[in-house]
């Protein structure tokens, strides 16, 4: 069995156990697929051992789930999105990549909501402890956007992902994501349009996928009511020796001038802007009046928190049998919205819904910069979309930097 390497470099030995013999097609090589090809995509990654994971619709809305086949995809699917406000419409017949990101992240699958850490059953006088140890299935992400590729990077960064050195070096490793993240492979997907909430290109973004982001393969659809092709292009050694086992053609100019149109296109229909220079803007701005008028409107609900790709909050729950001989310490998902998150001895730090809001806002464009070296925030829309009152990360910044130095006369 030979072993083949991921876009993040970690080794996978079965990404190449199902028989990848052929040569392998170099990074950065651009070929083109039809809907055959895509169908012998899904096949091949699950005869090589791997899990798809994708977009389907549920519950009225694109959702990431396990996938077997491309007729799972939303085909024919489209969104609309505003402020607190998503519906699937129709889009171009055929077309199977159409929507925007939904409710769901990849985070879901790398950082799952609920996981068990550890198991302790009573023996003689103390307890024996029993570490999860889980079984990490091998996912291959298809679908994954750039906005995606920069919060999975990111949030490499918060769980130590690819840092050998973390334990000598003292910094925190999640042993869990570390390892279902070097099993995944991803196939990401070009956005052929932005939506109304997007703004991933005033955060350094790009509505297409960038050599080094992070993927192993890309894919741009095209023409979806027409020849229905995906120009394809290799980001990984894992990815060529995954693409020289599909039926594909050489891309030709007119291909790749088609990919640059539809890049173009996107990129002119961003619907939203973050303003420059957002981190000084809000560290010098803590007690600016925005901070209560924004409270009054927000509900503390914590759904801009769920939605977010990067926001990694949790919290811990210890729970035992009946008998007290066995106990189990559980961890979930949790967030800066809820007012038990900040408590600690004698109370919460963060009682009234605008230190919550701040917090989590300047903790997204300002401190994660000091904390990760990065923004948290990729412009994806998602706390756009799904809070239900359409409070808009951008325009709370725009308001601040409007009348920067408005202070309140409340004190914390
Ligand atoms: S803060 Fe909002 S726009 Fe930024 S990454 Fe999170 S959900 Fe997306
Ligand atoms: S900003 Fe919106 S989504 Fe976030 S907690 Fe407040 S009401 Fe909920």
């Amino acid at each position: 069995m030979t072993q083949s390497h991921g876009a993040s470099g970690q080794t996978h030995p079965k990404a190449s156990s199902g028989g990848a013999k052929g040569a392998k097609v170099p990074v950065g090589t651009r070929v083109v697929i039809d809907e055959a090809g895509l169908a012998s995509l899904f096949s091949v990654l699950v005869k090589v051992g791997y899990q798809p994971i994708g977009p389907k619709v549920r519950d009225d809305a694109v959702v990431y789930e396990e996938i077997s086949s491309p007729s799972d995809l939303p085909i024919g699917w489209s969104d609309e999105q505003e402020g607190g406000t998503y519906r699937l419409v129709p889009g171009t017949k055929g077309a199977m990549f159409e929507y925007l990101v939904g409710p769901t992240s990849w985070k879901k699958y790398l950082f799952p909501p609920k996981q068990k850490l550890f198991a302790a059953d009573r023996k003689g006088n103390g307890f024996k402890i029993e570490e999860n140890k889980e079984d990490v299935p091998a996912y291959a992400f298809i679908g994954v956007r750039s906005c995606e590729l920069q919060a999975i990077k990111i949030q490499d960064k918060v769980f130590g992902f690819d840092r050998e050195d973390a334990h000598d070096k003292g910094i925190f490793s999640d042993p869990g994501y570390v390892a279902r993240r070097s099993k995944a492979l991803i196939v990401a997907v070009n956005c052929s349009r932005a939506g109304k909430t997007c703004f991933c290109s005033s955060m350094g973004g790009d509505p297409h996928v960038r050599e080094g982001q992070g993927f192993d393969l890309s894919l741009t659809e095209l023409s979806p009511d027409g020849k229905h092709e995906f120009v394809v292009e290799v980001g990984s050694d894992r990815g060529g020796l995954i693409l020289d086992l599909l039926p594909h053609r050489a891309a030709q100019g007119a291909d790749m001038e088609a990919v640059q149109a539809q890049a173009k296109k996107a990129r002119g229909q961003m619907g939203r802007k973050m303003v420059p220079k957002v981190k000084d803007l809000l560290q010098r701005n803590l007690r600016h009046e925005r901070w209560d008028e924004v409270a009054e409107r927000c509900l503390s609900c914590a759904n801009c928190t769920m939605v977010c790709p990067t926001c990694f909050c949790t919290t811990v729950e210890e729970t035992t049998d009946l008998t007290g001989d066995h106990a189990e310490r559980w961890r979930y998902w949790d967030s800066c919205f809820s007012v038990d998150f900040s408590y600690i001895h004698g109370g919460a730090i963060r009682r009234e819904n605008r230190a919550r809001y701040r917090q989590w806002m300047t903790h997204k464009l300002a401190n994660w910069h000091d904390q990760f070296g990065s923004s948290g925030c990729v412009g994806c829309g998602r706390c756009i979309t799904w809070c239900p009152v359409g409070i808009d990360i951008t325009k709370e910044a725009k308001v601040i930097s409007e009348s920067d130095g408005v202070m309140s006369q409340k004190m914390d």
